[in-house]
């Protein structure tokens, strides 16, 4: 059921899209960031591709992820890639300790959408690269395979090469049938195992996303699930955790129920008590990714905090500390929501004054 009103609104999205060739989509911006040898700087780096091969299949994706709208939905070809990547890395000049991201908007370890040529040539290209510590990259579970994996290690075997995976929740119900994301723990686990395997010879680590407050949960469970999963990602050996509050995304499934009253991005608050959480309960490094903070599609608390709270938890990500004390008086308003949430769901609750 989930899946096929995933697919009727992903089609929907698709014939709306405009079509941007391989050169439009893509871009690269460098920022601060923590790296696994501490503060450092990272470059991001969005690579064209055919997109995601879940959200093109017949299960039409993940409610939440609008990143096929961001792809070329052509094959796009090992030289165009690399042509790309040249023009975007020759940008900077690599001095200080640096992270580099590159996101495909799918999976780099998927052949079908990321040609085997043009993953050598970056993994070579940055392998010589000295400011460069680290080389990250997204994949789903099913595409961890240990020969690929081991291909991709030794092209770069002095560099840090972390394969980070949508795992979301470790409650399989919601991954299943809120999210859509259509994979198990198992192969979650089996992932992480390969990627374990390997460390005996190579540095390779892992990183969880997970997904706060995925549709239909309510503002209390999103906190639980989210620390729960943490927890669990730690035990099974993952290396580091990426926390994804809920940004809504055009032309999704979360769109619509938004859109009907019928979702509200998380509060910063549950944001700031799961990363604080999450720091008394697990030891491995953990990010809440603040993008959208404040903005009528993400996470928000009221005017007068969100923006001081967004620069707390930068710093509290910078550093892995906690975030600090702070009061601001809608503090009570969120108390209050996560105490009825069971009632209301995920819904947003519309109050009559000013936020
Ligand atoms: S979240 Fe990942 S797996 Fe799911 S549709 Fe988006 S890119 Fe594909
Ligand atoms: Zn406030």
């Amino acid at each position: 059921m989930m899946g096929k009103l995933v697919f009727r609104n992903r089609k929907r999205a698709i014939k709306r899209m405009k079509k941007r060739s391989p050169e439009e989509l893509a871009t690269a911006w460098m920022q601060n960031d923590l790296l696994y040898s501490g503060p450092g700087k990272a470059i991001f780096m969005i690579l064209p591709t055919i997109g995601c091969s879940w959200a093109l299949s017949e299960s039409g994706g993940c409610t939440m992820c609008s990143y096929i709208s961001d792809s070329h939905l052509e094959p796009v070809g090992s030289d165009k890639i690399i042509e790309i990547f040249e023009k975007l890395i020759s940008r900077y000049d690599i001095q200080e300790k640096t992270a580099v991201k590159i996101f495909t908007s799918g999976s780099f370890l998927n052949p079908a959408e990321f040609p085997e040529d043009a993953r050598n040539h970056i993994l070579d290209h940055l392998n010589t690269v000295d400011g460069v510590e680290e080389i990250i990259f997204e994949s789903r579970p099913e595409y961890v395979k240990e020969e690929i994996l081991r291909e991709c290690c030794a092209r770069a075997p002095d560099k840090i090469l972390e394969v980070s995976m949508g795992l979301e929740t470790l409650d399989e119900r919601t991954r299943l049938i809120k999210i859509n994301k259509g994979f198990s723990n198992r192969d979650f686990e089996d992932a992480v195992k390969i990627i374990n395997r390997l460390k005996d010879g190579f540095m390779v680590k892992s990183k969880v996303y997970i997904l706060v407050k995925p549709i239909l949960t309510s503002e209390k469970n999103a906190i639980k699930e989210a620390v729960d999963t943490a927890v669990y990602a730690e035990k099974i050996g993952v290396d580091r955790v990426s926390f994804c509050p809920v940004t809504i995304h055009r032309g999704t499934l979360l769109e619509d129920l938004w859109r009907r009253g019928a979702y509200r991005p998380p509060w910063i608050w549950s944001l700031v008590e799961i990363i604080n959480r999450t720091r008394e309960s697990v030891s491995i490094p953990s990010i809440m990714d603040t993008s959208g903070f404040g903005t009528s599609r993400g996470p928000f608390n009221c005017k007068k905090c969100n923006r001081d709270l967004k620069k707390l938890i930068i710093r509290s990500n910078l550093e892995q500390v906690p975030v600090p004390e702070y009061e601001c008086e809608c503090r009570a308003r969120w108390s209050a929501e996560r105490e009825f949430s069971e009632l209301t769901g995920s819904v947003e609750i519309r109050y009559s004054e000013d936020t």
